[in-house]
């Protein structure tokens, strides 16, 4: 691999094809696979990752937006794309690229029926999501009769799917709120289809629900974490290869005496003679204030080194008193050895945090 020159978010696609294939593994082959791609592929770059997932014949793809839903056209994608969360304002964009809209709610399901009878279309593709305790998006069971009676009554809709989503898959102390959560999607889907008169495809797993739930992986699944490299769990964690690395370079080297402070605010102050490298990453990178003041590292030449002081906007400061290195060395943020997890939780966040705060700024490279 090539030492970092500049900060750089390396994203190692054998590894992605390596977690897609253990996902696979997990899931019965007759069930669909759904990669989501939504904030550039968890911070990566989405049009990069669903390029390789077509390639690998993944069955569907979701994206929170309708504008991430363009961006994938734009770039070639021609396999069924989701929009999780449409705003009506969008609608036109999504119609005109052939993105399949979840809709979520009477207002939003009502908007989209006068479009897609305005353009005078037959058998749009939607998705309808039912909520089952998350309390975020969703029709209820209550809604079962209306939803029946107004998708069958409008033929410029086709019904793909139904889904629901899971609440705290990766939380085996909430076992059984999950398998309650389960459980009243299974009702729904079968109340639906009796009403509807038709099988429309079922789906509630995210990355843990598909590896903490087999009996619910019913016609697809969803994941997103998982093909970046994470499993929410040490055992699943070892199953899967993160495939992002967060890399820099030292810039400059400083020699701190003691009653000397480093950074903005004078938020650290030195009680002894110690080394700080300044590094090219700050807050508008990803690296939040949060991971300041002791509380976030880097690995340089295999040691952590501590962030010193507050993040700036632009670069941070590491203790590197105990570490052999000059400027030009690199800095690992996160790599597969030292995970965006491990690096999260010294901010007391969780690594999609961490891993979709990675700017734009950053450069992308891609390992093939
Ligand atoms: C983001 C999202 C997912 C993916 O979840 P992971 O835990 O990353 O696998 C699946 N379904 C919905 C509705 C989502 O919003």
């Amino acid at each position: 691999m090539p030492k970092a020159e500049e900060t750089i978010l390396e994203v190692d696609l054998k590894a992605l094809k390596h977690n897609y294939k253990y996902l696979k593994s997990r899931i019965p082959s007759e069930t669909k696979f759904l990669a989501v791609v939504k904030a550039f592929a968890y911070g990566s770059d989405a049009c990069e990752i669903a390029l390789y997932l077509e390639e690998l014949n993944v069955d569907y793809f979701a994206v929170a937006y309708t504008s991430e839903g363009v961006a994938l056209r734009q770039a070639g994608i021609t396999t069924p794309i989701l929009v999780l969360h449409p705003q009506t304002v969008s609608f036109e964009t999504l119609i005109a690229h052939k993105l399949e809209p979840n809709l979520y709610s009477k207002k939003i399901l009502e908007e989209f029926i006068n479009l897609a009878t305005k353009l005078e279309f037959k058998n749009y593709p939607i998705h309808v999501k039912f909520n089952t305790g998350l309390n975020r998006l969703g029709f209820s069971k209550d809604d079962i009769d209306y939803l029946s009676k107004t998708i069958k009554s409008n033929s410029v809709l086709k019904l793909t799917s139904i889904f629901s989503h899971l609440a705290a898959s990766e939380d085996l102390n909430e076992k059984d709120f999950t398998l309650k959560q389960i459980d009243s999607f299974k009702t729904i889907a079968k109340q639906f289809s009796q009403t509807i008169g038709f099988k429309p495809m079922m789906h509630i797993c995210n990355t843990s629900g598909i590896l903490n739930y087999p009996e619910a992986h019913f016609d697809m699944v969803r994941s997103g974490i998982g093909l970046y490299g994470y499993g929410n769990s040490e055992k699943e964690n070892k199953n899967l290869t993160p495939i992002s690395s967060l890399k820099t370079v030292i810039s400059q080297i400083h020699n701190i005496q003691p009653g000397e402070s480093v950074g903005y605010n004078r938020a650290f102050i030195s009680k002894i003679p110690m080394r700080t490298a300044t590094l090219p990453i700050g807050h508008a990178d990803g690296i939040g204030r949060p991971y300041g003041n002791g509380k976030g590292y880097v690995i340089i030449n295999g040691k952590k080194a501590p962030i010193v002081g507050n993040v700036c906007m632009d670069m941070i400061m590491v203790n590197v008193t105990e570490i052999a290195c000059k400027a030009g060395d690199e800095a690992i943020i996160f790599d597969a050895q030292s995970s965006a997890e491990m690096l999260a939780e010294t901010a007391k966040t969780i690594s999609y945090e961490l891993l979709t705060a990675v700017s734009q700024r950053v450069k992308r490279v891609f390992l093939k």
